[in-house]
């Protein structure tokens, strides 16, 4: 067994970088500490470091001797994620854009709700979009990559150390379609409930409506929210605007939501985006209302985010607040909670559908 003295050997990730602790739990910390001549203790250390004081270096970790501070520096690194750009909103929202090891970009954003007492991290699951929805700046950029488990957490983690403030709720409504990085994302859901120690039902995975997903969500029966972005109660508005529903069609993503109901007994969210005479019709809402009378669901209306598409147009207009509150009154006759979203950090497009950085368009 070497010292804690002793130099040691240095496994490099293929981007040529020491590998990251970050999101790695107790056990697998044992790991590390076991293969570099460390007594186990010295893991619990490091996790309380990692998890309860959001150290940002091995240096920070002052009850660590210096000569293995310097070990475990030459060894691994704390965070995962190069934060590439921070932008604060008038309202305190941070848009951060981070740098993934292989360089792509990805964003997340941290919020604050008047009606939920903790902070909440909306998170990037993917690189891109493979979707394509017609409304969202992530869909023009088409799909780079998936994102991993450690990826996912250690935005959770960055925003944390760099902001110093406790994320208490964690939504998937960043970059990306996470139920098609459904593996990942099921492994960082995980690690943040157990290592992380975000509550299960403070965390959000929103979905297209990706049928073989929500069906392996289901299976992993774990007790978060479900959101689906339905956007459109009739099969032609919603495979113009959502075009995979030609793949997975709204009858069949209903009754997915009804099985992940009747398997977790939580209860989902419907998402819908108001878009000025597109979704907005009042024979939408009443159409809606019937769709989901029968699911274990509440209705959270989300009126649009103007973006642009490639060519510099603007698709979409947002609805007047009359006529959003005429579409959530009709929508309510489905006898569900309908909530109007509340909007954070739009003046530094911070908003849903407008991450999308001209870096990660270039890349
Ligand atoms: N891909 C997943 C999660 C990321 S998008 C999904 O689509 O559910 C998070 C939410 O923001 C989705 O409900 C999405 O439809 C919505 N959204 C995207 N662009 C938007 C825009 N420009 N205005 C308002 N909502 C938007
Ligand atoms: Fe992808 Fe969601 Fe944007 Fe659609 S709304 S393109 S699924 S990120």
């Amino acid at each position: 067994m070497s010292t804690e003295n002793e130099t040691p050997e240095i496994e490099l990730t293929k981007y040529g970088r020491l590998p990251s602790l970050s999101g790695l739990n107790l056990d697998e910390l044992e790991d590390f500490v076991k293969k570099l001549g460390l007594p186990k203790f010295r893991a619990k250390q490091i996790h309380g470091w990692i998890y309860s004081k959001w150290a940002k270096n091995f240096d920070e970790m002052t009850d660590l001797s210096a000569d293995l501070r310097k070990k475990l520096s030459e060894t691994a690194e704390v965070g995962l994620l190069n934060m590439a750009h921070l932008q604060v909103s008038s309202d305190e929202t941070r848009k951060y854009l981070f740098q993934l090891p292989d360089g792509k970009m990805v964003e997340s954003v941290l919020m604050a709700f008047q009606d939920r007492p903790s902070l909440t991290a909306c998170v990037s699951s993917q690189v891109g979009c493979a979707v394509g929805c017609t409304f969202c700046a992530t869909g023009y950029l088409g799909f780079k990559r998936n994102l991993t488990a450690q990826e996912i957490i250690d935005q959770i983690m960055s925003i944390q150390r760099e902001s110093g403030k406790r994320v208490g709720n964690v939504v998937y409504m960043g970059q990306g379609e996470p139920l098609l990085n459904t593996d990942e994302v099921i492994d960082s859901v995980k690690r943040l409930i157990n290592t992380v120690g975000i509550g299960a039902r403070h965390i959000t995975v929103s979905t297209s409506g990706i049928v073989p997903g929500i069906k392996q969500l289901a299976k992993a029966n774990l007790p978060i929210t479900l959101a689906l972005s339905l956007h459109a109660p009739d099969v032609e508005t919603r495979e113009e605007i959502v075009p995979i529903t030609k793949k997975y069609p709204i009858h069949e993503v209903m009754a997915a939501m009804h099985d992940y109901v009747d398997t977790t007994n939580r209860r989902v969210t419907i998402e819908y985006v108001l878009l000025k005479d597109v979704t907005d019709r009042p024979e939408q809402a009443i159409h809606l209302a019937e769709l989901v009378k029968d699911l274990h669901c509440n209705i959270n209306l989300i009126p649009f985010n103007p973006t642009l598409n490639p060519m510099g147009e603007a698709l979409y207009d947002r609805p007047s607040r009359e006529s959003q509150q005429r579409f959530k009154t009709l929508a309510a006759r489905s006898g569900k909670t309908v909530t109007v979203r509340l909007e954070r950090g739009t003046d530094i497009d911070a908003a849903c559908g407008q991450l999308h950085n001209k870096y990660a368009a270039k890349r």
